[in-house]
């Protein structure tokens, strides 16, 4: 899941590669690399760091010359070592390339050239795909020399490779290919991990994410899977993998390059944590019913066909994306009265599910690249279920492949670890219970529910304003070795997420529980070191929750607490209290999801851990 550039163009091309492989950090970080051809018939030049963009823009500062284009990557490894041999890209011949993705049967194709008498430099299956295609390349010149060749014989010459190429390997990747002595030109391969390209009159742009072209261009292509790509500066060619040309729309993206900066705070994490006021605002903005007219979606001919007679719910998701699911379990079955079932899209894959004719699958992802569930739903509309997908990137596989989207617009979330995306799919999937509800007539009162969800932005806003609080809280956690996060109901899958957070930035041990479920296991691990987080809004499971935090004092934890100002019996049993706003019951995830965030991040600021990018982490997960 590596961030790939590609320019070619009259600006300073490591500039514009570097500033891409920077916005797409998020996607690995263990090596960079870039190949940079000159405009002169000098030999494509190769710089490759292990570590961060940083290093290799530092490494870059000692290169002069007049280049014409360069492909970069930033790895996250799947295989090899973070080391610099085995950071891309990887040169095989005339062959420059940059891979995103894992080929599954490398090993066979590394032994089959090793036999033609080929030598590999590094452990990545990434060479073996260089040589690959640089093998084929070669045999179709049949001793012709390529220099030789006219422009669209060289073309060719790569298109055919590239077509052999895919034909021999197995698994879900993208490459971008730049070939020596075809100066303006680059190649790529979508095979299942995103790509997206774009050009202007002068210069054409590729990258694994829409950040790195974004500040160039805001109309762009998203590559779907198996389509191969022939670009040059204002021209790209699609072709399916037979070679047979196809088009691909253009799509307007109008994120403003502005929203990527970090606007003035420490971490991407904390200013989008910010942001959540507003970008729950935005999603929820012209889709709750007005006096007039009821809910509104993108498509509401599709979306009412969707949720026409369904039966069941099966929601399939990863990660906090999952927790967000789990949330919505409790909302589908309390107001639309619809069973739900809720499954880890690495799970839900390989286990032969079972569908009823009415079964609609929801498919939640920031990205909509998430390997796992895009093969989770790409499963689902093999099956011929009905599918809807809750995603946060336009134009994104997931977002395209299924049936009905309903976006979720938290913008560009930079931050390894989801938060912002996080409450808006919780803001538009409880939207959606409500109006499945309304159509079902299982909720009777459902405006007064739309009407509580639009106060949803206000609260949050009233929940920040606390925000040092929580992050002093946070960092006060240093002390404990262990960090449990309960609660029932809606507060488990919070919990859940709370106990994510920790783990993901600031390495501490944490562990969200159900709260009634502590003392068939988890309880065990309650000592003086260990803290409790117990989160317990005023709700009709509280009295219970309170019977499981005297539980855990009788075991000597720590006892912070987090609920509504006035709720003595609960403040009281707390060695420490925070108080949020009184809220109807389906507003509390997304205002106990808040402090919590901003705990973790309090803590592992503390700790002095590296919050945007924590160690061993991508942003979209686009292996399996
Ligand atoms: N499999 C390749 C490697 O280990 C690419 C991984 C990536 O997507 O960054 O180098």
């Amino acid at each position: 899941m590596c961030g790939i550039v590609g320019y070619v163009g009259p600006k300073n091309v490591s500039e514009v590669l570097i500033g891409g492989l920077e916005r797409l950090e998020y996607r690995g970080y263990d090596s960079a690399g870039v190949a940079l051809m000159p405009h002169s018939k000098e030999d494509v030049l190769i710089k490759r760091c292990v570590g961060r963009v940083s290093a290799l823009k530092d490494a870059l500062k000692s290169v002069t010359g007049d280049f014409a284009q360069g492909i970069a990557h930033t790895r996250w490894a799947t295989h090899g070592v973070p080391s610099e041999v085995n950071a891309h890209p990887h040169k095989a011949g005339r062959t420059f390339l940059v891979h995103n993705g894992i080929i599954e049967n490398y090993l066979e194709i590394k032994e089959e050239l090793q036999r033609q008498g080929q030598e590999f430099e590094s452990q990545t299956d990434t060479e073996v795909f260089a040589h690959l295609i640089e093998n084929i390349r070669y045999k179709l010149l049949a001793g012709r020399d390529f220099e030789s060749l006219s422009l669209p014989e060289k073309i060719s010459n790569v298109l055919e490779s590239l077509k052999i190429g895919t034909q021999k390997v197995e698994g879900h990747y993208a490459i971008l290919v730049m070939v020596a002595g075809l100066e303006g030109h680059l190649f790529g391969v979508q095979a299942g991990a995103p790509l997206v390209a774009g050009k202007l009159t002068d210069s054409l742009y590729i990258g694994s994410d829409l950040q790195a072209l974004l500040p160039h261009l805001s109309d762009m292509h998203f590559l779907p899977a198996k389509t191969i790509f022939a670009g040059q500066i204002n021209h790209l060619d699609f072709y399916d993998f037979d070679l047979k040309k196809k088009e691909i729309p253009m799509s307007r993206i109008d994120w403003s390059p502005d929203k990527i900066a970090k606007g003035g705070f420490d971490h991407f994490m904390l200013k989008e944590i910010f942001e959540q006021p507003s970008v729950v605002a935005d999603t929820l903005s012209g889709r709750l019913p007005t006096e007039e007219l009821g809910f509104l979606w993108d498509d509401l001919e599709k979306h009412k066909d969707l949720w026409k007679n369904v039966d069941r719910l099966h929601f399939v998701a990863c990660g906090t994306a999952y927790y967000a699911a789990l949330t919505a379990k409790y909302f589908f079955e309390k107001w639309a009265r619809i069973p739900v079932e809720v499954d880890l899209a690495s799970e839900f894959r390989y286990r032969n599910p079972v569908f009823t004719q009415n079964t609609v699958v929801g498919v939640v992802s920031q990205s909509g690249e998430t390997a796992d569930t895009l093969a989770a739903l790409r499963l689902a509309l093999d099956e011929k279920v009905k599918t809807f997908a809750v995603c946060n990137v336009p134009g994104s596989s997931i977002s395209r492949e299924a049936n009905v989207n309903y976006q979720t617009k938290a913008g560009p979330e930079i931050g390894v670890a989801s938060t912002k995306a996080f409450s808006t799919q919780l803001a538009i999937l409880s939207a959606l219970a409500q109006d499945v509800a309304r159509m079902r007539g299982t909720l009777v009162n459902w405006q007064n529910e739309a009407e509580s969800l639009a106060r949803v932005p206000l609260l949050l806003e009233q929940v920040l304003t606390q925000s040092k609080t929580y992050l002093d809280m946070g960092a006060s956690l240093e002390r404990f070795k262990t960090i449990l996060v309960v609660g029932r109901g809606l507060m488990y899958p919070i919990s859940l997420e709370g106990a994510l957070k920790i783990k993901e930035i600031s390495y501490r041990h944490a562990e969200g529980y159900a709260a009634g479920e502590l003392k068939h296991g988890p309880i065990a691990l309650i000592d003086s070191s260990t803290c409790a987080i117990v989160l317990n809004p005023k709700d009709d499971v509280s009295a219970k929750t309170l019977s499981n935090l005297q539980e855990i004092k009788a075991r000597s934890g720590w006892i912070i607490g987090l609920g509504v100002e006035k709720h003595d019996a609960f403040r009281k049993e707390c060695n420490e209290y925070l108080a949020l706003p009184e809220a109807d019951w389906a507003l509390s995830p997304m205002l106990y999801v808040v402090p919590l965030q901003l705990m973790a991040y309090g803590l592992a600021k503390q700790l002095g851990c590296d919050i945007d990018k924590p160690r061993n982490l991508a942003k979209s997960v686009t292996v399996e």
